[in-house]
Protein backbone atom coordinates (compact mmCIF):
# COMPACT_ATOMS: atom_id res chain seq x y z
CA UNK A 1 0.00 0.00 0.00
CA UNK A 2 1.55 3.68 -0.83
CA UNK A 3 1.97 5.88 2.00
CA UNK A 4 -0.98 8.66 2.14
CA UNK A 5 0.38 12.44 2.38
CA UNK A 6 -0.34 12.49 6.21
CA UNK A 7 1.97 9.45 6.34
CA UNK A 8 4.85 11.03 4.21
CA UNK A 9 4.44 14.09 6.12
CA UNK A 10 4.23 12.34 9.35
CA UNK A 11 1.38 14.39 10.14
CA UNK A 12 -0.27 14.20 13.35
CA UNK A 13 -3.07 16.70 14.05
CA UNK A 14 -3.40 16.48 17.65
CA UNK A 15 0.33 16.79 18.44
CA UNK A 16 0.78 19.99 16.85
CA UNK A 17 4.46 20.60 18.93
CA UNK A 18 5.61 17.18 17.17
CA UNK A 19 3.91 17.93 13.46
CA UNK A 20 5.40 21.07 13.32
CA UNK A 21 8.35 19.60 14.31
CA UNK A 22 8.40 16.49 11.38
CA UNK A 23 7.11 19.20 9.12
CA UNK A 24 10.34 20.30 8.69
CA UNK A 25 12.09 17.35 7.83
CA UNK A 26 15.11 17.76 6.02
CA UNK A 27 15.67 21.30 7.05
CA UNK A 28 16.90 20.82 10.52
CA UNK A 29 20.30 21.02 10.13
CA UNK A 30 19.49 24.30 8.42
CA UNK A 31 16.81 25.57 11.21
CA UNK A 32 19.77 25.23 13.36
CA UNK A 33 22.04 27.22 11.25
CA UNK A 34 19.17 30.20 10.83
CA UNK A 35 19.26 30.13 15.38
CA UNK A 36 23.41 30.21 15.56
CA UNK A 37 23.17 33.31 13.01
CA UNK A 38 19.94 34.54 14.85
CA UNK A 39 22.31 34.71 18.11
CA UNK A 40 24.80 36.47 16.52
CA UNK A 41 22.54 38.92 14.68
CA UNK A 42 20.89 39.76 17.82
CA UNK A 43 23.89 39.83 19.77
CA UNK A 44 24.92 43.19 19.97
CA UNK A 45 21.47 44.33 21.62
CA UNK A 46 22.78 42.34 24.98
CA UNK A 47 26.53 42.62 24.33
CA UNK A 48 26.20 46.62 24.25
CA UNK A 49 25.29 46.73 27.57
CA UNK A 50 28.14 44.56 29.32
CA UNK A 51 30.74 46.78 26.84
CA UNK A 52 29.64 50.26 27.50
CA UNK A 53 30.37 48.78 31.42
CA UNK A 54 33.66 48.34 31.09
CA UNK A 55 34.11 51.29 28.79
CA UNK A 56 32.36 53.11 31.71
CA UNK A 57 34.60 51.51 34.26
CA UNK A 58 37.76 52.11 32.60
CA UNK A 59 36.89 56.09 31.99
CA UNK A 60 35.82 55.55 36.05
CA UNK A 61 39.04 54.96 37.42
CA UNK A 62 41.88 58.00 35.72
CA UNK A 63 44.60 56.68 38.37
CA UNK A 64 45.45 53.47 36.86
CA UNK A 65 43.79 53.25 33.57
CA UNK A 66 44.61 55.67 30.37
CA UNK A 67 42.14 56.74 28.02
CA UNK A 68 43.70 53.81 24.88
CA UNK A 69 42.32 51.29 27.42
CA UNK A 70 38.99 51.85 26.06
CA UNK A 71 40.27 51.38 22.07
CA UNK A 72 40.00 47.13 22.13
CA UNK A 73 36.49 47.22 23.59
CA UNK A 74 35.32 49.48 21.25
CA UNK A 75 36.65 47.83 18.40
CA UNK A 76 34.75 44.78 19.84
CA UNK A 77 31.49 46.82 20.05
CA UNK A 78 32.20 47.84 15.93
CA UNK A 79 33.13 44.58 15.25
CA UNK A 80 30.03 43.09 16.94
CA UNK A 81 27.50 45.74 14.89
CA UNK A 82 29.20 45.34 11.35
CA UNK A 83 28.75 41.28 11.71
CA UNK A 84 25.24 42.10 11.88
CA UNK A 85 24.75 42.63 8.03
CA UNK A 86 26.19 39.00 6.90
CA UNK A 87 25.01 37.04 10.00
CA UNK A 88 21.37 38.76 9.28
CA UNK A 89 21.79 38.22 5.59
CA UNK A 90 22.60 33.82 6.27
CA UNK A 91 20.15 33.90 8.97
CA UNK A 92 17.25 35.30 6.65
CA UNK A 93 18.46 32.77 3.70
CA UNK A 94 18.32 29.49 5.93
CA UNK A 95 15.13 30.57 7.76
CA UNK A 96 13.37 30.97 4.16
CA UNK A 97 14.49 28.49 2.53
CA UNK A 98 13.24 26.09 5.32
CA UNK A 99 10.57 27.66 5.56
CA UNK A 100 9.31 28.02 2.46
CA UNK A 101 9.94 24.37 1.23
CA UNK A 102 7.58 23.35 4.64
CA UNK A 103 4.67 25.42 2.96
CA UNK A 104 5.36 23.95 -0.30
CA UNK A 105 5.47 20.64 0.69
CA UNK A 106 2.75 20.74 2.90
CA UNK A 107 0.43 22.55 0.14
CA UNK A 108 1.75 20.22 -2.68
CA UNK A 109 0.17 17.26 -0.02
CA UNK A 110 -2.85 18.87 0.54
CA UNK A 111 -3.29 19.20 -3.27
CA UNK A 112 -2.25 15.66 -3.77
CA UNK A 113 -4.71 13.80 -1.15
CA UNK A 114 -8.01 16.37 -2.47
CA UNK A 115 -7.00 14.67 -5.59
CA UNK A 116 -7.48 11.50 -3.84
CA UNK A 117 -10.33 12.32 -1.27
CA UNK A 118 -13.91 10.79 -2.54
CA UNK A 119 -16.65 12.51 -4.16
CA UNK A 120 -18.47 11.58 -1.02
CA UNK A 121 -15.91 14.29 1.49
CA UNK A 122 -16.07 16.88 -1.38
CA UNK A 123 -19.56 16.93 -1.06
CA UNK A 124 -20.02 17.81 2.19
CA UNK A 125 -16.81 19.78 2.33
CA UNK A 126 -17.32 23.37 1.36
CA UNK A 127 -14.80 24.57 -1.52
CA UNK A 128 -14.03 27.82 0.22
CA UNK A 129 -12.72 26.15 3.37
CA UNK A 130 -10.22 23.95 1.33
CA UNK A 131 -9.82 26.89 -0.27
CA UNK A 132 -8.61 28.64 3.26
CA UNK A 133 -6.93 25.96 3.98
CA UNK A 134 -4.47 25.70 1.27
CA UNK A 135 -3.62 29.09 1.36
CA UNK A 136 -4.56 30.91 4.71
CA UNK A 137 -3.87 27.89 7.15
CA UNK A 138 -0.22 27.21 5.50
CA UNK A 139 0.24 30.51 5.69
CA UNK A 140 -0.01 30.50 9.64
CA UNK A 141 2.12 27.52 10.07
CA UNK A 142 4.51 29.38 8.21
CA UNK A 143 3.69 32.81 10.36
CA UNK A 144 3.49 30.30 13.81
CA UNK A 145 7.48 29.58 12.65
CA UNK A 146 8.46 33.07 12.51
CA UNK A 147 6.47 34.15 15.48
CA UNK A 148 8.60 31.17 17.88
CA UNK A 149 11.90 31.64 16.08
CA UNK A 150 11.76 35.64 16.13
CA UNK A 151 9.78 36.15 19.21
CA UNK A 152 10.21 33.23 21.48
CA UNK A 153 13.41 31.65 20.33
CA UNK A 154 14.70 35.63 20.77
CA UNK A 155 13.45 36.48 24.31
CA UNK A 156 14.32 33.43 25.63
CA UNK A 157 18.37 33.78 24.48
CA UNK A 158 17.96 37.74 25.85
CA UNK A 159 16.53 36.85 29.10
CA UNK A 160 19.17 33.60 29.02
CA UNK A 161 21.90 36.07 28.65
CA UNK A 162 20.72 38.39 31.08
CA UNK A 163 20.12 36.68 33.78
CA UNK A 164 23.43 34.11 33.02
CA UNK A 165 26.11 37.14 32.98
CA UNK A 166 24.21 39.27 36.21
CA UNK A 167 24.02 35.38 37.73
CA UNK A 168 28.10 34.75 37.36
CA UNK A 169 28.77 38.93 38.53
CA UNK A 170 26.41 39.69 41.25
CA UNK A 171 23.78 36.77 42.21
CA UNK A 172 21.97 39.24 44.35
CA UNK A 173 20.89 41.44 41.76
CA UNK A 174 19.96 38.66 39.69
CA UNK A 175 17.58 37.24 42.61
CA UNK A 176 16.49 41.00 42.99
CA UNK A 177 15.02 40.23 38.73
CA UNK A 178 13.58 36.70 39.78
CA UNK A 179 11.48 38.28 42.86
CA UNK A 180 10.73 41.73 40.81
CA UNK A 181 10.00 40.95 37.14
CA UNK A 182 6.97 38.84 37.52
CA UNK A 183 5.21 40.89 40.03
CA UNK A 184 6.17 43.49 37.44
CA UNK A 185 4.85 41.57 34.80
CA UNK A 186 1.67 40.35 36.01
CA UNK A 187 0.84 44.40 36.76
CA UNK A 188 1.81 45.33 33.61
CA UNK A 189 -0.35 42.79 32.12
CA UNK A 190 -3.37 43.33 34.65
CA UNK A 191 -3.75 47.13 33.57
CA UNK A 192 -3.46 46.19 29.50
CA UNK A 193 -6.10 43.40 30.56
CA UNK A 194 -8.52 46.41 31.51
CA UNK A 195 -7.37 48.20 27.98
CA UNK A 196 -8.77 45.07 26.23
CA UNK A 197 -11.65 44.98 27.75
CA UNK A 198 -12.64 49.12 27.45
CA UNK A 199 -11.28 48.52 23.83
CA UNK A 200 -13.64 45.60 22.90
CA UNK A 201 -16.83 47.47 24.98
CA UNK A 202 -16.41 50.39 22.49
CA UNK A 203 -16.00 48.68 19.72
CA UNK A 204 -19.21 46.64 20.22
CA UNK A 205 -20.96 50.20 20.11
CA UNK A 206 -19.63 51.26 17.50
CA UNK A 207 -20.27 48.06 15.59
CA UNK A 208 -24.24 48.67 16.40
CA UNK A 209 -24.09 52.01 15.14
CA UNK A 210 -22.71 51.07 11.91
CA UNK A 211 -25.10 48.54 11.51
CA UNK A 212 -28.29 50.50 12.71
CA UNK A 213 -26.66 53.39 10.03
CA UNK A 214 -26.57 51.30 6.87
CA UNK A 215 -29.96 50.45 8.18
CA UNK A 216 -30.72 53.99 8.30
CA UNK A 217 -29.03 54.54 4.93
CA UNK A 218 -31.64 51.17 3.38
CA UNK A 219 -34.82 52.82 5.18
CA UNK A 220 -34.15 56.42 3.21
CA UNK A 221 -37.36 55.79 0.82
CA UNK A 222 -39.45 54.26 3.51
CA UNK A 223 -38.56 57.13 6.19
CA UNK A 224 -39.36 59.78 3.50
CA UNK A 225 -42.63 58.39 2.04
CA UNK A 226 -43.58 58.06 6.02
CA UNK A 227 -42.75 62.10 6.48
CA UNK A 228 -40.70 60.56 9.73
CA UNK A 229 -36.84 62.17 8.89
CA UNK A 230 -37.24 63.97 12.42
CA UNK A 231 -37.85 60.89 14.29
CA UNK A 232 -35.32 58.84 12.39
CA UNK A 233 -32.35 61.58 13.26
CA UNK A 234 -33.59 61.72 16.72
CA UNK A 235 -33.55 57.98 17.17
CA UNK A 236 -29.38 58.48 15.48
CA UNK A 237 -28.36 60.69 17.79
CA UNK A 238 -29.35 58.98 20.84
CA UNK A 239 -26.55 56.14 19.38
CA UNK A 240 -24.04 58.94 18.80
CA UNK A 241 -24.22 59.98 22.11
CA UNK A 242 -23.88 56.75 23.42
CA UNK A 243 -20.89 56.35 21.34
CA UNK A 244 -18.95 59.88 22.55
CA UNK A 245 -19.57 59.24 25.20
CA UNK A 246 -18.15 55.45 25.68
CA UNK A 247 -15.37 57.18 23.69
CA UNK A 248 -14.55 59.59 26.56
CA UNK A 249 -14.86 56.70 29.43
CA UNK A 250 -12.28 54.69 26.93
CA UNK A 251 -10.11 57.45 26.29
CA UNK A 252 -10.16 58.37 29.93
CA UNK A 253 -9.29 55.22 31.18
CA UNK A 254 -7.25 53.84 28.92
CA UNK A 255 -4.81 56.39 29.10
CA UNK A 256 -4.92 55.98 32.86
CA UNK A 257 -4.07 52.30 32.58
CA UNK A 258 -1.01 52.95 30.06
CA UNK A 259 0.49 55.12 32.64
CA UNK A 260 -0.46 53.20 35.87
CA UNK A 261 1.54 50.34 33.40
CA UNK A 262 4.29 52.74 32.44
CA UNK A 263 4.64 54.23 36.06
CA UNK A 264 4.87 50.62 37.31
CA UNK A 265 7.74 49.66 35.06
CA UNK A 266 9.74 53.08 35.77
CA UNK A 267 9.28 52.29 39.64
CA UNK A 268 10.49 49.17 39.08
CA UNK A 269 13.37 50.47 37.37
CA UNK A 270 14.25 52.50 39.63
CA UNK A 271 13.97 49.97 42.71
CA UNK A 272 16.66 48.34 40.46
CA UNK A 273 18.57 51.57 39.98
CA UNK A 274 18.59 52.00 43.66
CA UNK A 275 19.97 48.51 44.36
CA UNK A 276 22.73 48.64 41.98
CA UNK A 277 23.45 52.39 43.17
CA UNK A 278 23.97 51.19 46.88
CA UNK A 279 25.96 47.82 45.89
CA UNK A 280 28.47 50.70 43.83
CA UNK A 281 28.56 53.22 45.93
CA UNK A 282 29.47 49.94 48.76
CA UNK A 283 32.00 49.29 45.50
CA UNK A 284 30.32 45.72 46.06
CA UNK A 285 30.06 46.15 41.88
CA UNK A 286 31.89 48.41 39.67
CA UNK A 287 29.85 51.95 38.80
CA UNK A 288 29.91 50.88 35.03
CA UNK A 289 27.93 47.83 35.93
CA UNK A 290 24.76 49.80 36.82
CA UNK A 291 24.10 50.45 33.37
CA UNK A 292 24.20 47.00 32.46
CA UNK A 293 22.03 45.60 35.09
CA UNK A 294 19.68 48.88 34.28
CA UNK A 295 19.52 47.43 30.13
CA UNK A 296 19.43 43.59 31.32
CA UNK A 297 16.79 44.72 33.62
CA UNK A 298 14.62 45.87 30.67
CA UNK A 299 15.97 43.38 28.22
CA UNK A 300 13.99 40.79 30.89
CA UNK A 301 11.16 42.39 31.56
CA UNK A 302 10.40 42.63 27.85
CA UNK A 303 11.17 39.85 26.68
CA UNK A 304 8.95 38.21 29.45
CA UNK A 305 6.18 40.06 28.09
CA UNK A 306 7.23 39.25 24.58
CA UNK A 307 6.61 35.62 25.70
CA UNK A 308 3.26 36.29 27.06
CA UNK A 309 2.12 37.86 23.99
CA UNK A 310 3.51 35.21 21.36
CA UNK A 311 1.35 32.71 23.29
CA UNK A 312 -1.80 33.13 22.45
CA UNK A 313 -0.70 33.97 19.08
CA UNK A 314 0.88 30.70 18.55
CA UNK A 315 -2.46 29.37 19.36
CA UNK A 316 -3.61 30.52 15.72
CA UNK A 317 -0.68 28.13 14.55
CA UNK A 318 -2.09 25.31 15.93
CA UNK A 319 -6.01 25.59 14.87
CA UNK A 320 -4.86 25.69 11.55
CA UNK A 321 -2.48 22.73 12.29
CA UNK A 322 -5.62 21.01 13.47
CA UNK A 323 -7.21 22.28 10.33
CA UNK A 324 -5.00 21.40 8.06
CA UNK A 325 -5.24 17.38 9.67
CA UNK A 326 -8.86 17.43 8.90
CA UNK A 327 -7.62 17.39 5.49
CA UNK A 328 -4.83 15.73 5.67
CA UNK A 329 -5.73 12.81 7.79
CA UNK A 330 -9.05 11.84 6.39
CA UNK A 331 -9.33 8.89 5.75
CA UNK A 332 -12.16 9.08 3.23
CA UNK A 333 -10.09 8.69 0.08
CA UNK A 334 -11.58 6.44 -2.69
CA UNK A 335 -9.60 3.12 -2.46
CA UNK A 336 -7.82 2.35 -5.80
CA UNK A 337 -4.60 1.67 -4.33
CA UNK A 338 -3.76 -2.43 -5.56
CA UNK A 339 -7.49 -3.20 -7.32
CA UNK A 340 -7.28 -4.37 -10.37
CA UNK A 341 -7.13 -2.02 -13.40
CA UNK A 342 -9.99 -1.70 -16.34
CA UNK A 343 -8.34 -2.07 -19.19
CA UNK A 344 -11.61 -2.29 -21.54
CA UNK A 345 -15.39 -2.23 -20.96
CA UNK A 346 -18.11 -3.76 -23.10
CA UNK A 347 -20.49 -1.69 -21.20
CA UNK A 348 -22.51 -4.84 -19.58
CA UNK A 349 -23.80 -3.05 -16.49
CA UNK A 350 -25.67 -5.04 -13.29
CA UNK A 351 -27.20 -3.85 -10.00
CA UNK A 352 -27.45 -6.68 -7.91
CA UNK A 353 -29.72 -5.55 -4.78
CA UNK A 354 -28.12 -2.01 -4.19
CA UNK A 355 -28.83 -0.02 -1.03
CA UNK A 356 -27.16 2.80 -0.38
CA UNK A 357 -27.56 5.33 2.41
CA UNK A 358 -25.89 8.97 2.81
CA UNK A 359 -23.68 9.03 5.66
CA UNK A 360 -25.89 10.63 8.37
CA UNK A 361 -29.30 10.19 7.01
CA UNK A 362 -31.92 7.59 8.28
CA UNK A 363 -33.24 6.39 4.74
CA UNK A 364 -32.08 4.98 2.06
CA UNK A 365 -31.62 7.18 -0.88
CA UNK A 366 -31.64 3.29 -3.63
CA UNK A 367 -33.72 0.65 -1.95
CA UNK A 368 -32.92 -2.98 -2.96
CA UNK A 369 -32.53 -1.80 -6.68
CA UNK A 370 -31.77 -4.32 -9.48
CA UNK A 371 -31.46 -4.11 -12.89
CA UNK A 372 -29.33 -5.57 -15.82
CA UNK A 373 -28.39 -3.26 -18.50
CA UNK A 374 -26.68 -4.59 -21.66
CA UNK A 375 -23.87 -3.18 -23.70
CA UNK A 376 -25.51 -0.62 -26.03
CA UNK A 377 -28.42 -0.24 -24.15
CA UNK A 378 -29.84 2.82 -23.32
CA UNK A 379 -31.78 2.80 -19.90
CA UNK A 380 -33.54 6.34 -18.64
CA UNK A 381 -34.96 7.10 -15.44
CA UNK A 382 -37.35 9.33 -14.49
CA UNK A 383 -39.47 10.34 -11.66
CA UNK A 384 -39.65 12.97 -8.78
CA UNK A 385 -36.95 15.04 -7.80
CA UNK A 386 -35.50 13.21 -4.92
CA UNK A 387 -36.70 9.89 -6.41
CA UNK A 388 -32.72 8.89 -6.23
CA UNK A 389 -32.23 9.37 -10.23
CA UNK A 390 -27.92 10.92 -9.10
CA UNK A 391 -27.43 8.90 -6.79
CA UNK A 392 -27.97 5.81 -9.14
CA UNK A 393 -26.03 7.72 -11.66
CA UNK A 394 -23.03 8.29 -9.04
CA UNK A 395 -23.15 4.24 -7.93
CA UNK A 396 -22.22 4.44 -11.31
CA UNK A 397 -19.37 6.22 -11.68
CA UNK A 398 -18.00 4.99 -8.81
CA UNK A 399 -18.04 8.59 -6.89
CA UNK A 400 -20.38 6.68 -4.14
CA UNK A 401 -20.49 2.90 -3.26
CA UNK A 402 -23.26 0.38 -2.43
CA UNK A 403 -23.99 0.16 1.10
CA UNK A 404 -25.04 -3.21 0.34
CA UNK A 405 -25.00 -5.22 -2.52
CA UNK A 406 -22.98 -4.96 -5.51
CA UNK A 407 -22.62 -3.32 -9.44
CA UNK A 408 -21.00 -5.42 -11.27
CA UNK A 409 -19.17 -4.16 -14.75
CA UNK A 410 -19.12 -6.78 -16.95
CA UNK A 411 -19.73 -9.50 -14.52
CA UNK A 412 -16.81 -8.29 -12.02
CA UNK A 413 -17.15 -6.58 -9.10
CA UNK A 414 -16.56 -2.83 -9.38
CA UNK A 415 -15.64 -2.27 -5.60
CA UNK A 416 -12.35 -4.94 -6.74
CA UNK A 417 -11.45 -2.69 -9.72
CA UNK A 418 -9.08 0.30 -9.97
CA UNK A 419 -12.02 3.17 -10.62
CA UNK A 420 -9.19 5.48 -11.72
CA UNK A 421 -9.01 3.47 -15.06
CA UNK A 422 -12.57 2.36 -15.25
CA UNK A 423 -13.62 5.93 -15.86
CA UNK A 424 -11.52 6.86 -18.59
CA UNK A 425 -14.18 4.41 -20.20
CA UNK A 426 -16.61 6.99 -19.26
CA UNK A 427 -18.80 9.89 -20.24
CA UNK A 428 -20.56 12.28 -17.67
CA UNK A 429 -22.85 15.26 -19.22
CA UNK A 430 -24.13 16.73 -16.01
CA UNK A 431 -27.17 19.50 -16.20
CA UNK A 432 -24.58 22.49 -15.40
CA UNK A 433 -21.24 21.18 -17.80
CA UNK A 434 -18.08 22.68 -15.67
CA UNK A 435 -16.26 24.69 -18.49
CA UNK A 436 -12.79 25.96 -17.40
CA UNK A 437 -10.96 29.01 -18.42
CA UNK A 438 -9.10 27.98 -21.80
CA UNK A 439 -9.56 27.55 -25.25
CA UNK A 440 -12.48 25.23 -26.53
CA UNK A 441 -9.46 23.11 -27.85
CA UNK A 442 -8.43 22.65 -24.47
CA UNK A 443 -12.06 22.02 -23.51
CA UNK A 444 -13.00 19.68 -25.73
CA UNK A 445 -9.34 17.67 -25.39
CA UNK A 446 -9.81 17.86 -21.32
CA UNK A 447 -7.48 15.49 -19.63
CA UNK A 448 -6.80 13.33 -23.04
CA UNK A 449 -3.22 11.38 -22.89
CA UNK A 450 -3.42 10.45 -25.89
CA UNK A 451 -2.43 12.84 -29.30
CA UNK A 452 -5.73 14.11 -31.46
CA UNK A 453 -5.82 14.49 -35.19
CA UNK A 454 -7.71 17.75 -36.43
CA UNK A 455 -9.71 15.44 -37.98
CA UNK A 456 -10.93 13.40 -35.08
CA UNK A 457 -11.55 16.66 -33.37
CA UNK A 458 -14.08 18.15 -36.49
CA UNK A 459 -15.68 15.19 -36.36
CA UNK A 460 -16.34 15.24 -32.64
CA UNK A 461 -17.41 19.12 -33.45
CA UNK A 462 -20.03 18.12 -35.99
CA UNK A 463 -21.68 15.14 -34.09
CA UNK A 464 -22.01 17.44 -31.47
CA UNK A 465 -23.75 20.01 -33.54
CA UNK A 466 -21.06 22.50 -31.86
CA UNK A 467 -19.16 23.13 -35.65
CA UNK A 468 -21.27 25.88 -37.00
CA UNK A 469 -21.67 27.94 -33.50
CA UNK A 470 -17.78 27.63 -33.07
CA UNK A 471 -16.98 28.72 -36.61
CA UNK A 472 -18.66 32.24 -35.41
CA UNK A 473 -16.30 32.58 -32.68
CA UNK A 474 -13.73 35.33 -33.17
CA UNK A 475 -10.88 32.31 -33.00
CA UNK A 476 -13.12 29.53 -33.69
CA UNK A 477 -11.84 26.55 -31.89
CA UNK A 478 -8.97 28.36 -30.39
CA UNK A 479 -11.46 30.99 -28.83
CA UNK A 480 -10.84 31.21 -25.23
CA UNK A 481 -13.98 31.06 -23.33
CA UNK A 482 -13.31 33.18 -20.18
CA UNK A 483 -13.65 32.12 -16.76
CA UNK A 484 -16.44 29.05 -16.47
CA UNK A 485 -17.53 29.18 -19.80
CA UNK A 486 -19.14 32.70 -19.25
CA UNK A 487 -19.56 33.65 -23.21
CA UNK A 488 -21.51 30.18 -24.30
CA UNK A 489 -25.07 30.20 -23.95
CA UNK A 490 -26.27 26.90 -21.87
CA UNK A 491 -26.77 25.26 -25.37
CA UNK A 492 -23.51 25.65 -26.72
CA UNK A 493 -21.65 24.45 -23.37
CA UNK A 494 -23.29 21.29 -23.42
CA UNK A 495 -22.46 20.75 -27.20
CA UNK A 496 -19.18 21.46 -26.29
CA UNK A 497 -19.71 18.95 -23.45
CA UNK A 498 -21.02 16.11 -25.81
CA UNK A 499 -17.85 16.45 -28.00
CA UNK A 500 -15.75 16.31 -25.01
CA UNK A 501 -17.42 12.83 -24.31
CA UNK A 502 -17.33 12.14 -28.07
CA UNK A 503 -13.59 12.65 -28.35
CA UNK A 504 -13.25 9.83 -25.51
CA UNK A 505 -15.09 7.48 -27.35
CA UNK A 506 -16.51 6.23 -23.86
CA UNK A 507 -18.25 2.88 -24.04
CA UNK A 508 -20.92 4.19 -21.08
CA UNK A 509 -22.69 7.33 -20.85
CA UNK A 510 -24.42 8.65 -18.22
CA UNK A 511 -26.49 12.11 -19.19
CA UNK A 512 -28.12 13.91 -15.73
CA UNK A 513 -30.76 15.34 -16.77
CA UNK A 514 -28.43 17.49 -19.38
CA UNK A 515 -31.05 19.31 -21.54
CA UNK A 516 -33.23 20.47 -18.14
CA UNK A 517 -31.29 24.15 -18.00
CA UNK A 518 -32.52 24.61 -22.06
CA UNK A 519 -35.19 26.17 -23.52
CA UNK A 520 -36.96 24.11 -26.53
CA UNK A 521 -34.87 25.32 -29.18
CA UNK A 522 -31.28 24.90 -27.64
CA UNK A 523 -32.61 21.23 -26.20
CA UNK A 524 -33.31 20.07 -29.82
CA UNK A 525 -29.98 21.04 -30.76
CA UNK A 526 -28.44 19.08 -28.04
CA UNK A 527 -30.89 16.38 -28.29
CA UNK A 528 -29.53 15.73 -32.08
CA UNK A 529 -25.98 15.35 -30.41
CA UNK A 530 -26.90 13.31 -27.91
CA UNK A 531 -28.94 10.63 -30.19
CA UNK A 532 -25.56 10.55 -31.63
CA UNK A 533 -23.05 10.42 -29.26
CA UNK A 534 -25.26 7.50 -27.38
CA UNK A 535 -25.35 5.15 -30.26
CA UNK A 536 -24.00 1.82 -29.37
CA UNK A 537 -22.63 2.96 -26.24
CA UNK A 538 -24.37 1.89 -22.81
CA UNK A 539 -26.05 4.90 -21.71
CA UNK A 540 -28.06 5.97 -18.26
CA UNK A 541 -30.11 8.72 -19.21
CA UNK A 542 -32.01 11.11 -16.49
CA UNK A 543 -34.62 13.63 -18.02
CA UNK A 544 -36.88 16.28 -16.89
CA UNK A 545 -38.53 16.33 -19.66
CA UNK A 546 -39.84 13.00 -21.03
CA UNK A 547 -40.01 14.04 -24.93
CA UNK A 548 -36.35 13.79 -24.53
CA UNK A 549 -36.54 9.53 -24.07
CA UNK A 550 -39.03 8.59 -26.69
CA UNK A 551 -35.53 6.79 -28.32
CA UNK A 552 -34.58 4.71 -24.56
CA UNK A 553 -34.44 1.12 -24.87
CA UNK A 554 -35.85 1.05 -21.53
CA UNK A 555 -37.43 3.62 -18.91
CA UNK A 556 -37.37 2.93 -15.23
CA UNK A 557 -39.23 5.39 -12.91
CA UNK A 558 -38.18 5.74 -9.61
CA UNK A 559 -39.70 6.68 -6.83
CA UNK A 560 -38.40 6.83 -3.24
CA UNK A 561 -34.91 5.16 -4.24
CA UNK A 562 -36.85 1.87 -5.84
CA UNK A 563 -37.58 1.49 -9.50
CA UNK A 564 -42.01 1.24 -9.22
CA UNK A 565 -42.18 0.58 -13.21
CA UNK A 566 -39.40 -1.11 -15.73
CA UNK A 567 -40.55 -1.05 -19.89
CA UNK A 568 -40.71 0.35 -23.01
CA UNK A 569 -42.58 3.82 -23.94
CA UNK A 570 -45.47 2.23 -25.41
CA UNK A 571 -45.28 -0.68 -23.08
CA UNK A 572 -45.24 1.89 -19.83
CA UNK A 573 -48.24 4.39 -21.37
CA UNK A 574 -50.21 1.13 -22.10
CA UNK A 575 -50.21 0.07 -18.85
CA UNK A 576 -51.44 3.61 -17.90
CA UNK A 577 -49.71 4.01 -14.56
CA UNK A 578 -47.07 6.24 -13.08
CA UNK A 579 -45.46 6.81 -16.39
CA UNK A 580 -48.57 7.35 -18.07
CA UNK A 581 -49.46 9.88 -15.17
CA UNK A 582 -46.52 11.72 -15.39
CA UNK A 583 -47.14 11.94 -19.22
CA UNK A 584 -50.24 13.22 -19.00
CA UNK A 585 -49.01 16.15 -16.59
CA UNK A 586 -46.27 17.23 -19.16
CA UNK A 587 -48.49 17.80 -21.89
P1 LIG B 1 -32.86 13.01 -7.83
O1 LIG B 1 -31.62 13.10 -8.64
O2 LIG B 1 -33.78 11.95 -8.28
O3 LIG B 1 -33.57 14.30 -7.71
P2 LIG B 1 -31.07 12.45 -5.66
O4 LIG B 1 -30.42 11.19 -6.04
O5 LIG B 1 -30.31 13.69 -5.85
O6 LIG B 1 -32.49 12.56 -6.36
O7 LIG B 1 -31.50 12.36 -4.13
C1 LIG B 1 -32.07 11.20 -3.56
C2 LIG B 1 -32.22 11.39 -2.06
O8 LIG B 1 -30.95 11.45 -1.44
C3 LIG B 1 -32.92 12.68 -1.68
O9 LIG B 1 -33.75 12.40 -0.58
C4 LIG B 1 -31.81 13.62 -1.30
O10 LIG B 1 -32.26 14.50 -0.32
C5 LIG B 1 -30.77 12.68 -0.76
N1 LIG B 1 -29.42 13.17 -1.01
C6 LIG B 1 -28.90 13.51 -2.20
N2 LIG B 1 -27.61 13.90 -2.08
C7 LIG B 1 -27.29 13.79 -0.77
C8 LIG B 1 -26.11 14.03 0.01
N3 LIG B 1 -24.98 14.46 -0.55
N4 LIG B 1 -26.18 13.81 1.33
C9 LIG B 1 -27.32 13.35 1.91
N5 LIG B 1 -28.45 13.12 1.25
C10 LIG B 1 -28.47 13.32 -0.09
MG1 LIG C 1 -30.79 14.76 -9.67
Amino acid sequence: MKETPADLLDYRKDKPFRTLFNLYKGNHHRLIGAMIFFAAKASPVWLLPVFVARVINIISDPETQSITAILPTLGIIVFVQLQNIGTHTMFTRLFSISMRDMETRVRRMLIQQIQQLSIAFHDEFQSGRMHSKILRDVEALQLMSKQLMESAFSAILSITFALAVTLTRSPIIALFYVGVVPISILLTRYFKKHIGRRNREYRSEVESLSARMSEMLEMIPVTRAHGVEQQEAAQMNGLLERVRHRGVRLDMLSEFFIASSWVTFQVFSAGCLFITAYLAFNERIPIGDLVMYQSFFNMILMGVNRLLTVFPQLAKGFEAIYSIGEVLESPDIELNEGKQPVDSVHGHIKFDHVTFTYQGSDEPAIRDFSLDVQPGETVAFVGASGSGKSTLMNLVIGFRRPTEGTILLDNKDMDQMDLRTFRRHIAVVPQNTILFSGTIRDNITYGLSREITEGELQDALDKANATEFVSYLPHGIETSIGEHGARLSGGQRQRIAIARALIRDPRVIILDEATSALDVIAEALVQKAIERLIEGRTTFIVAHRLSTIRSADRIVVMKEGSPVEIGTSQELIASQGEFYRLKQLQV
